[in-house]
């Protein structure tokens, strides 16, 4: 999804290997990226381009008026089996399909505000219901309509606006009237039910609906930073020739401070497994439901009720302002775009929005400096090695090298040393272009230039009209092909920078069924992103903070106490309780090119047997632990045991294999079979694992779901305690993991009214999800209501024993 689609990577890798040597050569041995680009971009034949093109016919992104029916229909069937929420996602695709100002978008928008009704959103109900009516919502249609804005005013205790959309509706009955007799009657009995209940509300104080919205503005650093804003004054950003730049603690730093609260300078919505356009006739259109269906294109709100992009049927936005920023800022280009961008991946998205949002800085001073790579070699030569030479790019000429490197700022730094979130510190990420093998520069450089072609084709006019007016192009009109070539290069470079620098958006979703009472969730990867101050974090596998994110904002908190002087550290992704030393050594090494030696690397590289997995297989006689690598043999005492690893690996994945099934079961609620299974799986594993494995855990607390889906709180929480403890080996008492897990517990103690228990476990979670996510965190504020709604009900103050 990050990189371009296999068969276009497959292909560009052939067209590689029948290069002649000596153009591979020059390719490979490119010093700067414009040269790179410069040597590449002509390689692009027309007949590549069409390729291209064939494969992202695949793509359904244009409007399709034809699938609007069909989504209705569909959208109906849900809303007739009560699956208000099925139902509006599906209003919404025929919202995407149909064109402007049409009925069909009109009719989209009214059934989806029936949904939203049903759902209990009467504030986007009522959004709907406008978007209905200005699309040319039909006239014979409309009291339905406005029956159910009254309802939604009333609800929302705005009794006055209710009454006079009565009005209305009782004044266009009368002058025309269209319904039918039966029609007529119906409308008139809820159009009494409603009276009643508007004069209800007229007698009751106003009551305002409750903010639904997350006001995430209201967590702040304590002292931002004024070298780095956007990060707590608590850090200071250093540079060392071999760690690159980093951050130090200036004092002592408590769990669960806050350390950098960052907007991304840019995001690209990962739109998930967008499926090809079926060749067949069956099943026409997917109604499969992706990340792409469920939120904001831009600010990566979660919504049920999105406005569609007038042009395409794949951006979508959680308000008609986002749309006009984002149309404003980048999808003017890219509206036209969404098919090869999805066959050329993310990067190369995430790369040309960078470059248009670059358009709205000081576009001489951008310019120059992309200009300034082509005539300047130091930029592209090896950074990592020699971080001299990236300095010396920002001194223009050669002169006084040493003297001036001295004052010269951090990269990515302005000339106060102040380190701010623009193009400017998005430039100067790191590329590695020397670590890249030429295969993939080459992909890479012929995916760019391919995607400049289509810019070119689209009129670069629109492309470069958006700048802001400078000094540097009021006269002469644009020089079509350099223009691009500079836009060529830099999108390149950001390409290859993002490979280590970009950061997934990530969010817990909600999975289980509607019924379930406790949740199950899942992370899931939301966007890819660029975060300039985040960045400049290095990584640990076994780190010091924290990361979440609401939205397009990234919070980075301390998760342990961080002594003054000590480096702040994030993980990339391998963390030591989820590899072996091994794994992730080789992960870091292929995708970041450095060898890791944190604490835990270090120490396992000594004792490789402390890995998590190692350990795991247990002697079925006496339960004493196997060991040896091939051919396992026991270590109790007494015992002659021996079995084969490939044995043991493939009972395990037989086990994980069944584990599987029963939490398909559970999700699609056939308990009694889903616990029948687990409970088997329960006692194969007593006889191979040991009780730490992490498979122990996935049963136990799939069997607490299953448990709590029946009621049966007591046994719930006897199992999900179980699953705590492996939780609690692998991830450490006050892990991230650990929180979700103590939340769930404290969830069943809640449901099944045992109160003190209840409140010693919310007590515990709270603390542990606070330090990780701070106090504006859904879970966090569920735990707060069920704490005082427990208060309510307890009769005696709780002991401090209890
Ligand atoms: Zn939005
Ligand atoms: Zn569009
Ligand atoms: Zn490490
Ligand atoms: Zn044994």
């Amino acid at each position: 999804m990050d990189l371009p689609v296999d068969e276009w990577k497959s292909y560009i890798l052939q067209k590689w290997s029948l290069l002649p040597k000596s153009i591979q050569v020059t390719i490979s041995t490119a010093e700067t990226l414009h040269d790179l680009f410069l040597h590449s971009s002509p390689l692009l034949q027309p007949e590549d381009e069409m390729f291209l093109k064939r494969l992202s016919g695949g793509y359904l992104v244009g409007k399709d008026p034809d699938t609007s029916l069909f989504y209705r229909e569909k959208g109906n069937q849900k809303f007739q089996a009560k699956d208000y929420m099925g139902a509006a996602v599906l209003y919404s695709k025929g919202v995407s399909h149909s064109g402007p100002s049409s009925t069909d978008i009109s009719l989209c928008y009214a059934n989806r505000s029936a949904a939203l009704f049903h759902l209990g959103q009467y504030e986007t109900c009522l959004k709907d219901i406008v978007r209905a009516q200005t699309h040319g919502y039909p006239e014979r249609l409309q009291p339905k309509l406005l029956l159910r804005k009254a309802e939604c005013l009333v609800t929302l205790g705005r009794p006055q606006e209710a009454s006079q959309t009565i009005i209305d509706l009782e004044s266009s009955f009368a002058a025309k009237p269209t319904l039918s007799a039966s029609q007529f009657q119906i409308l008139q009995r809820t159009l009494c039910r409603v009276k009643v209940k508007v004069q209800e509300k007229e007698n009751l104080p106003e009551i305002f609906p409750e903010a639904l919205t997350k006001t995430f503005e209201g967590v702040d650093l304590r002292e931002e930073n004024e070298q780095i804003p956007g990060a707590s004054s608590s850090v200071s950003l250093h540079i060392d020739p071999l760690k690159g730049r980093y951050l130090v603690a200036t004092k002592d730093i408590l769990p669960g401070e806050l350390l950098v609260k960052e907007d991304a300078f840019v995001s690209v919505l990962n739109p998930g497994e967008v499926p090809l356009r079926p060749r067949g006739l069956e099943s026409k259109w997917d109604i499969q439901v992706t990340n792409g269906d469920l939120h904001c294109h831009r600010c990566l709100r979660h919504t049920l009720a999105p406005v569609p992009c007038d042009g395409c049927s794949y951006a979508k936005y959680c308000s008609q302002e986002c749309m006009q920023q984002a149309w404003d800022r980048y999808h003017s280009v890219e509206c036209s775009l969404g098919a090869l961008l999805l066959t050329l991946g993310l990067f190369c998205h995430v790369a040309l929005r960078s470059t248009l949002l670059a358009r709205f800085e000081d576009v001489g001073k951008v310019t120059k400096k992309l200009c300034g790579e082509m005539s300047n070699q130091g930029i592209c030569l090896p950074e990592s090695k020699n971080p001299v030479q990236t300095l010396k790019y920002d001194l223009g000429g050669e002169g006084d090298k040493k003297d001036k490197a001295v004052e010269t700022p951090i990269p990515g730094c302005d000339i106060n040393g102040k380190y701010e979130r623009n193009y400017n510190a998005i430039f100067h990420l790191l590329p590695h272009t020397e670590n890249h093998s030429p295969e993939h520069k080459f992909l890479c450089a012929l995916s760019v230039s391919a995607l400049c072609r289509q810019l070119e084709a689209a009129g670069l006019q629109a492309f470069t009209t958006d700048l802001k007016p400078t000094k540097l192009k009021a006269a002469e009109p644009p020089v079509l092909c350099a223009e691009l070539s500079v836009w060529g290069v830099a999108m390149l470079r950001h390409m290859l920078q993002l490979q280590c620098n970009a950061q997934a958006i990530t969010t817990i979703q909600q999975t289980g069924s509607k019924e379930s009472l406790i949740t199950d969730t899942r992370r899931v990867r939301l966007a890819t992103a660029l975060f300039p101050v985040v960045s400049l974090l290095n990584h640990s596998c076994s780190p010091n903070t924290s990361v979440s994110f609401i939205g397009t904002i990234a919070t980075i908190r301390a998760s342990q106490l961080i002594r003054s002087g000590q480096e702040i550290l994030h993980c990339y992704g391998p963390h030591e309780s989820r590899m072996g030393v091994a794994e992730r050594r080789q992960k870091l090494r292929s995708q970041y090119f450095f060898d890791c030696d944190c604490p835990p690397c270090e120490r396992e590289k000594q004792r490789p047997s402390a890995g998590p997995g190692r350990g795991a297989f247990r002697c079925h006689r006496c339960r004493a632990l196997l060991q040896g690598d091939d051919v396992l043999s026991c270590s109790g005492p007494d015992c002659m045991e021996s079995v084969s690893r490939d044995l043991l690996v493939s009972r395990l994945q037989d086990l994980q294999r069944q584990v599987g099934a029963a939490q398909k079961h559970l999700r699609n609620g056939r308990l009694e079979v889903a616990i029948q299974l687990l409970l088997g799986c329960q006692s194969d594993v007593e006889s191979f694992l040991s009780a730490e494995h992490s498979v122990v855990g996935e049963i136990e607390d799939a069997l607490a779901q299953a448990y709590a889906a029946l009621g049966d709180w007591e046994k719930s929480a006897t199992h999900l305690q179980k699953s705590l403890q492996v939780v609690e080996v692998h991830h450490g008492p006050s892990s991230v993991e650990m929180g979700h897990e103590l939340f769930k517990l404290a969830q069943v103690f809640f449901n099944g009214c045992a109160v003190p228990k209840a409140l010693k476990t919310i007590q515990k979670a709270e603390k542990v999800l606070l330090v990780h996510y701070g106090p504006w965190n859904d879970e966090i504020r569920e735990l707060q209501k069920m704490k005082s709604c427990l208060l309510d009900l307890l009769p005696i103050p709780v002991g401090p024993k209890e």
